[in-house]
């Protein structure tokens, strides 16, 4: 049932710092959890390990049950393709179009590069725009990254993850760097693709009012420990 499980993770950097003590905890199909905490809790440490993009010192993984820190290769690849990330920086590649920043997601870089600025197969193009409708951005699809604002971006970066078709979405303080209209707006379109997909999504946030409006569930970390893991009504304990 648990689509995520975490046994025991710790993370301490070269220099000694310690980024995570030891973190365990289990995550159902579906769930919109919201990861809080002040700057410097581990909050990136923790949500960048889950698919190793950050080696963990040590602890288990387990994705649908599959334990990445034990995966190599081939195994591991497949496995980082079910989680889908989103950045603050959003992460385009600003001067190719959203339609094939979204087709990266699925295709992976080099082969979304191959069909040049606009030129697509009719099928790729059609998904993309599928996924891109999906976020309200059908009207920039062949715009280039760099032209769209912020919050535009950030949904392409939304559309980009969900291409790839994971079960797991991890979003490292997605909304950071917007305005609070385009935070909202944001929120709403990773919250509502998670429903309808069924995608299990992981938000880093740094604004609490943020999570306590969409998460089903908040986990507040500080200092490299959970101390905080419960509905967003209960939260007021904890602040
Ligand atoms: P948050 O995302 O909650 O702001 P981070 O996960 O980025 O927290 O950082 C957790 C701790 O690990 C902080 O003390 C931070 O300074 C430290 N840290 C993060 N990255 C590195 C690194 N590459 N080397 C050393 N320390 C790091
Ligand atoms: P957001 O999610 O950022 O709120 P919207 O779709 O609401 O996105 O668009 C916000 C406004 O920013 C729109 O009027 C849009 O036309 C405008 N906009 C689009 N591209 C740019 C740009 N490169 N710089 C500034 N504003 C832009």
């Amino acid at each position: 049932e648990a689509i995520l499980k975490v046994e025991g993770l710790r993370k301490v950097y070269p220099d000694g710092t310690v980024g995570l003590k030891e973190i365990s905890t289990s995550v159902k199909k579906g769930e919109l959890i919201s990861i809080i905490g002040p700057s410097g809790a581990g909050k990136s440490t923790f949500l960048r390990s889950i698919n190793r993009l950050n080696e963990p010192t040590s602890g288990k993984i387990f994705i649908d049950g599959d334990d990445i820190c034990q995966a190599k290769g081939t195994k591991l690849r497949k496995m980082r393709r079910k989680v889908g990330m989103v950045f603050q920086g959003y992460n385009l590649i600003k001067r190719s179009s959203t339609v094939q920043n979204v087709l990266h997601g699925r295709l992976g870089y080099m082969s979304s590069l191959k069909g040049g600025f606009g030129r697509f197969s009719e099928s790729d193009t059609k998904m993309a725009l599928e996924i891109l409708a999906r976020v309200g951005l059908e009207e920039q699809a062949f715009k280039r990254a760099d032209e769209l604002s912020g919050g535009q971006q950030q949904r392409v970066g939304i559309a980009r993850a969900i291409a790839q078709n994971p079960s797991l979405l991890l979003a490292d303080e997605p909304i950071a760097s917007l305005d609070p209209a385009s935070s909202e707006k944001v929120m709403s379109y990773l919250k509502m693709i998670g429903e309808e997909d069924g995608i299990t999504t992981i938000v880093n946030l740094h604004q609490v009012d943020f999570a306590k409006q969409f998460a089903d569930r908040i986990i507040g970390i500080k200092a490299g420990e959970i101390v905080f893991d419960g509905p967003p009504n209960e939260l007021s304990d904890y602040t």
